[in-house]
């Protein structure tokens, strides 16, 4: 079954291939060769994301991870020591990923060797998750599941994703009008001042049990003696309902407009559609056979809320139930990321548990 040595090896020469978000192009290549090695083809769209369909029986899932990692990612130097694989505490380790990746790819391996009747697999891993969200290139028309499953999701194993927020980036600009703060102030509009008091008036952080709001960039002045004429400030809008989200980023509209206008100055709104959210019924089919899933290599499930974006919710978003496991890893996105070889068993047992 799973082969612990080679699971480990696989991981081991994933991590070391520098592949931070927008330079995934020798890991695609060194992943695409490993499948080819068994007989897979693979296609490769013109960023890097990559489908490879594995035959099987009965109704086809979706596997999916990505390739990319954060800064610092290049030149990782894994250690295993006592059972735990980290960094050289210089970088990240890039389990975020690649731990899913190597799970998946020694669960394909086992599958090349044996006679274990299977599901079809469509894989699909993905460039750029990190940043920009790559996947959102990728011809979904190309899939024929109607469901699949990630591992992307921080935390240990046994977490399992059934509520993800939908979140909204916007941009804002109050523009007053500029004066010589010393010789004529009374002729300025200070957008910095409608823009404190709209904030000021307004809920931040967290806003209920399933919403968050933040501004977290402001730019804006041009000299110690100058009237502020614009201010610029950046933030997003967080929740497992889309009605609050909505509702959340119309008061912040309105409250700035009214701010800006009782001073004579004015706002420009605009919002980025950042990723949609997701709500599972916890007793959905898809649900139960993850939980029989986990259940099988001896983990007890925890429903978890996400409150950040992973690939699982552009799947759904594009009417594949897609499933974010726990993948067992510890401090991501720092130096400190570690996962213990055990875990790494775990997620490719569970991987095969959910294809069988
Ligand atoms: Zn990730």
């Amino acid at each position: 079954m799973i082969n612990q040595k080679r699971l480990i090896q696989t991981f081991i020469d994933l991590v070391k291939i520098d592949s931070p978000s927008g330079e995934e192009q020798a890991i695609v290549k060194n992943v695409c060769q490993k499948l080819e090695a068994i007989g897979l083809r693979s296609e490769v769209d013109s960023i890097g994301n990559t489908y490879t369909f594995i035959k099987g029986m009965g109704e086809a899932v979706v596997l999916n991870a990505h390739f990319d990692t954060v800064e610092p990612g290049r030149n990782v130097r894994p250690q295993i020591k006592d059972g735990i694989i980290r960094s050289d505490g210089k970088t990240v380790l890039g389990a975020d990923n690649k731990a899913a990746l190597a799970a998946i790819l020694e669960v394909i391996q086992v599958l090349s060797e044996s006679t274990i009747q299977h599901y079809p697999i469509e894989l699909v891993l993905s460039v750029k998750e990190e940043t920009e969200s790559g996947i959102k290139q990728f011809d979904f028309s190309h899939l024929k599941s109607k469901k699949g499953f990630c591992f992307d999701s921080s935390g240990p194993i046994g977490n399992l994703v059934t509520q993800a927020s939908y979140i909204t980036e916007f941009h804002l600009e109050v523009t007053g009008k500029a004066a010589h703060a010393g010789i004529e102030p009374e002729k300025g509009i200070n957008a910095l001042t409608a823009a404190a008091k709209a904030m000021a008036q307004l809920s931040w952080g967290r806003i209920d049990k399933e919403s968050t709001a933040n501004v977290g960039l402001i730019k804006g002045g041009e000299a110690v003696n100058t009237v502020p004429r614009k201010v610029e400030l950046a933030g997003d809008v967080r929740s497992i309902s889309l009605q609050t989200k909505n509702a959340l980023l119309g008061k912040i509209e309105k409250t700035f407009k009214k701010e800006a206008e009782i001073l004579g100055g004015e706002i420009n709104f605009g919002k980025l559609p950042y990723c949609e959210g997701y709500v599972f019924d916890q007793e959905s089919d898809l649900v139960r056979q993850a939980v029989e899933a986990l259940g099988k290599i001896g983990k007890k499930v925890k429903f978890i809320q996400s409150n950040g974006g992973a690939d699982a919710n552009l799947f759904n978003a594009r009417g594949i139930a897609m499933l974010n496991f726990g993948y067992g890893a510890r401090n991501i996105h720092t130096v400190a990321e570690e996962i213990s070889v055990e875990n790494l068993s775990l997620l490719a047992r569970l991987v095969l548990e959910l294809i069988i």
